[in-house]
């Protein structure tokens, strides 16, 4: 799938362009020593014969007639122990634009071909260092914004979800291998089936792996966070409110490229969980907004997101558009921000809403901050369950285990139905190409192009 063969020697810059105090350039292939003693220069400026493997040497990167380009710590890597288990050098030069790009000019003036994007994971995934889920959290740890989608990345680098497939995999390889005995050896003396044993072992796995479907939503929402809007009247402190949770929870931000859409978003950690504020409402122009304008826009932005922040003005009368509001967001999981609380409270009823808790806030002071934060992480937990344990993180993940479940349903209900023993297996091979998708085994190129498409390229 990338352009051309896997024994090409490959080479890339592996950290972010711009103005940096260290830029590596990344090579990987059977080339890589030899490219590396070409371009190295010790700090008497000879050459090396060879390197130790993982050891780190200092000299400087010189191009043609010798002339000295970078000062620079140079690394080789032995095989197997490496990224891609093939050959890889890792040159570490000075930041710039410049210096890395004329390190990188030199390694592929050497030989190399510039890499493409998840190219190195790839070759590490072809080569059997990876699993599919490993190097899909390769990204996860990459993007990772809040600590704790770091830690669930983290487990799944290291092969916590490769091994529970891999662990359900070998049970449905032992059912399917009984089931299969029957079809091969049918005069054989070998006992009638055990129906009672393929019951419970179908089920069992039918079981497991709906546990482990369950784990989608938390999965997803520590890979990609949860959505969240802040919806409300003009003037009631939307802006506001949303300055607060920046100034105190803004996650670790930094341009994503492909973030950018026509709404704003902002990365933040509440209580640890991770939260896309989504601007639709347009919440940073609210208050020069007409009425009807702001209305509609909190209307739209409500759609949008998985959680809903309605603040209100607990200071003054209840308006027809809060109630309106309040209706809008019927019984969707939402907090009811009453703010403005430092100011005397209107005497009025506030609009009756749904079952969703209500927070009374002061955007002002911040008073009453903790308490939202701990309401919006109930919510959120409520909604998902624990955002602890082992988790799948993908759509792709969910589809081939649903596979996987509906295979095994037909198995126990065409067992009920006395279906031939043909008919059984085919429906175990397909619960089992479910769990294969997942791991890589039998995944189809452009699925896999998808997935290493959205690798930044040196990784
Ligand atoms: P938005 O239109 O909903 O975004 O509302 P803003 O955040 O722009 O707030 C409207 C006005 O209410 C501004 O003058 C704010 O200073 C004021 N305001 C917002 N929150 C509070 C609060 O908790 N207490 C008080 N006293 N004033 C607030």
């Amino acid at each position: 799938m990338y352009s051309e063969g896997i024994e090409e020697t490959i080479a890339a810059l592996a950290t972010p362009r711009g103005e940096g105090a260290i830029g590596i350039v990344r090579v990987s292939g059977n080339l890589a020593p030899a490219i590396l003693r070409e371009l190295f220069r010790t700090r008497q400026g000879g050459t090396r014969a060879s390197f130790d493997s993982h050891r780190l040497y200092y000299g400087h990167v010189v191009g043609e007639e010798d002339r000295r380009i970078d000062e620079v710590l140079a690394v080789y890597m032995k095989p197997p122990a490496t990224y891609t288990r093939e050959d890889v050098v890792e040159i570490h030069c000075h930041g710039g634009p410049a210096a890395v790009q004329s390190v990188l000019e030199e390694v592929l003036r050497q030989g190399a071909r510039p890499a493409e994007p998840g190219e190195f994971t790839f070759r590490a995934f072809m080569n059997g260092r990876l699993d599919l889920t490993q190097a899909e959290a390769v990204t996860d740890v990459i993007q990772a914004r809040t600590r704790r989608g770091l830690q669930a990345a983290s487990e799944q680098l290291g092969g916590a979800l490769g091994r529970r497939i891999g662990e359900l995999k070998t049970r449905l390889v032992r059912l399917l291998a009984h089931v299969e005995a029957y079809i091969d050896f049918p005069d054989e003396d070998i006992p009638e089936p055990d129906l009672q044993a393929f019951r419970t072992s179908a089920s069992s796995l039918v079981s497991d792996t709906g546990h482990l479907l369950d784990t989608y939503r938390s999965g997803r929402i520590l890979r990609e966070g949860t959505s969240v809007a802040i919806v409300g009247r003009p003037n009631v402190g939307k802006s506001s409110l949303l300055n607060l949770l920046l100034a105190e929870d803004r996650a670790i931000v930094t341009d994503l490229p492909g973030t950018t859409r026509d709404t704003i978003e902002e990365s933040l950690s509440i209580n640890g969980i991770p939260v896309r504020l989504i601007d639709t409402a347009g919440i940073r122009e609210s208050h020069d907004m007409a009425e009807a304008e702001g209305v509609r826009r909190s209307r739209m932005a409500l759609e949008n997101a998985e959680i809903v922040l309605l603040v209100i003005d607990g200071s003054r009368s209840p308006h027809a558009s809060d109630l309106e509001l309040v209706r809008a967001v019927g019984n969707r999981p939402a907090v009811m921000v009453i703010n403005k609380s430092d100011l005397p409270a209107t005497s009025e009823p506030l609009p009756p809403a749904g079952a969703q808790p209500w927070v009374h806030l002061s955007a002002k002071t911040g008073q009453g901050l903790e308490q939202l934060r701990q309401t919006i992480q109930k919510l959120v937990l409520s909604e998902s369950g624990s955002l602890e344990g082992l988790m799948i993180t993908r759509a792709r993940h969910q589809e081939a285990l649903k596979e996987t479940r509906e295979g095994l349903l037909r198995f126990l209900s065409g067992m009920e139905e006395g279906e031939p023993t043909e008919v059984l297996a085919l429906d175990l091979r397909e619960a089992l190409d479910g769990l294969d998708d997942i791991l890589g085994v039998t995944t189809a190129d452009d699925v896999l192009g998808a997935i290493f498409s959205e690798f930044c390229i040196g990784k």
